[in-house]
């Protein structure tokens, strides 16, 4: 067997790892080795895109070798010390920069494809249509996930940004991308003739174009957004990756990008639906200015505020058949999951059942709560998914909600607020209703919850970690 037949099957060894990893990944129990065996997966491709380098007929050279080894120390340094040190909460904004880097990196590999092939006399067409969308999409996404990424990092503000003329801005570069596009395409095919400094001149104009194109695109768009706009900034990385696949006639490269492309596009589809969102009303913007954002849930029942101490609160879970916790993002933020495991432990050895009512979208990345209540080792089977939990709402003594909000809001089954036809937890038909959070604070979507003027709410005001801290102290003293 030559070289080039071990790399080949070397590389759809690695993709035959990607698609099996991403099959794992369907269950918590399961997710960890899926990573495991996809991480597998990329040391093969990467080794055997090394190998193939090395055997390829001119050789890399000195200094090639040197990019290649610095490039991996400090890109795999980079990534290691980044994911180990990043917060949960901090993810969406990590994805954005990583989606950022790979849709930087293709635009990059397409373009210097694109500069040979014209500096050789031309190219096909189809590997012309290849470059010219992989700088596009890549551009697209490099700009698109950094302005994405600073909108959650606080650094460009999370309200919709629109400028006077801001719209027709978007349109004018999609136009020039476009046409820059088509008719580079037809230079390739020889409809019209262009030499190559015209040519390398309007790939030029068109790579400036998607580079703004990608921020006149996110600007526009809410902080609360954000997440599924990163989901599909995703996609498009996925895409990109697969072009520049076919720009180097590159196998695993092709399989693994069409694999991000697919399954950013349905993660993108299926937060859309959770949210009871189309995508199209996401991009054209209108909902979730961010934390800051003011509006009523119009038409809400007024009422009192009730506060509650720990102790009692501590008698009604102590003495509680069944107790479902509801968490949300604020126990993302305290970082209490292991304190909320440790006070279900202690509820369970008083023969109280306990259980998790998970909502598809609380927190702020799908699958939050799974993975925060998994690192604190919940056992999966006490995770229930909203469909499964709804019904239990109404045979349960206390729903405990953990810094959750949006997703517990009544408001939402009532049309004409920003949280209307988003399906929620039925935290409001238990028999007894306890929330911990800090103050009356609005969540994502900007609106009053009127849950917490229910009769049968009482409100622990603390931060997540130290009520519950208080709660179990107060068990333990029962
Ligand atoms: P919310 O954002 O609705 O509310 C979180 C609440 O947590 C706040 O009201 C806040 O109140 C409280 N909180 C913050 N810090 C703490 C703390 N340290 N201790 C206790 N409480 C705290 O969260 P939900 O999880 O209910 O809903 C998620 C929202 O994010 C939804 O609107 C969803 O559509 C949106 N979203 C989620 C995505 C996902 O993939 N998961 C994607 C896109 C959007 P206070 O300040 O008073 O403490």
């Amino acid at each position: 067997m030559d070289l080039q037949t071990v790399v080949y099957l070397a590389q759809i060894a690695g993709a035959v790892c990607f698609v099996l990893g991403l099959h794992l990944m369907n269950s918590p129990a399961t997710a960890r080795n899926g990573n495991l065996l996809s991480a597998g997966g990329m040391v093969v491709a990467a080794s055997a895109t090394l190998l193939s380098l090395a055997v390829r007929t001119g050789g890399v050279g000195t200094i090639g070798w040197v990019i290649i080894v610095v490039g991996f120390l400090v890109g795999g340094g980079l990534g290691l010390y980044t994911a180990r040190n990043v917060q949960m909460t901090e993810m969406p904004q990590l994805v954005s920069l990583f989606n950022a880097m790979g849709g930087g990196a293709a635009a990059l590999v397409a373009i210097e494809d694109f500069v040979r092939i014209t500096g050789a006399g031309g190219a096909p067409v189809s590997t012309t249509v290849f470059v010219v969308l992989d700088v596009v999409i890549g551009a697209v996404t490099f700009s698109g996930s950094l302005v994405a990424s600073g909108k959650l990092m606080g650094l460009i503000s999370g309200r919709p940004i629109i400028f006077p003329g801001s719209r027709l801005l978007t349109i004018v570069l999609a136009v020039v991308t476009i046409a820059g596009t088509a008719l580079l395409v037809l230079g390739a095919g020889g409809a019209v003739t262009l030499d190559g400094t015209v040519s390398l001149v309007v790939l030029g104009v068109i790579l400036v174009a998607a580079l703004v194109f990608g921020v006149t695109m996110v600007l526009p768009i809410g902080g609360a957004d954000m997440p599924v706009v990163i989901s599909l900034l995703n996609a498009f990385t996925g895409t990109a990756v697969a072009m520049a696949g076919f720009v180097l006639d590159n196998p695993v490269l092709i399989i693994s990008g069409a694999l991000v492309g697919a399954s950013g596009g349905i993660l993108t589809k299926l937060m859309a639906d959770a949210m009871n969102r189309s995508i199209l009303n996401i991009m054209i913007g209108g909902f979730g200015g961010g934390e800051s954002a003011v509006a009523g849930a119009a038409g809400g029942p007024g009422g009192s505020v009730r506060s509650i101490g720990a102790d009692d609160v501590a008698i009604q879970l102590a003495y509680a058949s069944s107790v479902i916790v509801v968490p949300g993002y604020g126990l993302a933020v305290a970082q209490a999951q292991h304190a909320v495991r440790e006070l279900a432990e202690l509820l369970e050895e008083k023969g109280v059942d306990v259980e998790y009512a998970i909502h598809p979208v609380a927190g702020r990345m799908p699958g939050h709560m799974n993975v925060l209540l998994a690192e604190a080792n919940v056992p999966y089977p006490q995770l229930k998914e909203m469909d499964e939990i709804n019904p239990e709402f109404d045979r349960c003594d206390v729903a405990l909600v953990i810094g959750a909000n949006d997703v517990t809001n009544p408001a939402a089954r009532r049309p004409g607020n920003p949280v209307s036809g988003m399906p929620i937890l039925n935290v409001d038909h238990a028999k007894s209703i306890v929330v911990i959070k800090r103050s009356m604070g609005r969540g994502y979507a900007g609106i009053d919850n009127e849950l917490y003027v229910n009769p049968k709410t009482g409100m622990l005001f603390a931060d997540a970690k130290e009520g519950l801290a208080q709660l179990i102290a107060a068990v333990k003293a029962l």
